[in-house]
């Protein structure tokens, strides 16, 4: 079986990542704070286009930028 192609890729910058939480509130399918809440965990890289929206919710919203959502190319951005 063929897996489907991500829509997306999430690039997470750990070095600048203060662990607010926020992402994990708006994309919990993708983030999450560890159970020691020191740290970030991205739990899929990859992304399928129905959670597309909620990472680049989660982009916009991260106060330190530490989360990139790249598109594939051909991608709609609607
Ligand atoms: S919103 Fe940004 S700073 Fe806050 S936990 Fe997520 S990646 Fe880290």
């Amino acid at each position: 079986m063929v897996e489907p192609q991500p829509a997306a890729t999430i690039e997470f910058d750990e070095g600048i990542c203060v662990v607010s939480g926020m992402c994990t509130s708006l994309a919990s399918e993708i983030f999450r704070v560890s159970d020691d809440r020191l740290t970030l965990e991205v739990l899929q890289t990859e992304i399928p286009a129905d959670l597309v929206a909620k990472a680049e919710r989660a982009e916009a919203c991260c106060p330190m930028d530490a989360i990139k959502v790249v598109r594939r190319e051909g991608e709609s951005t609607a």
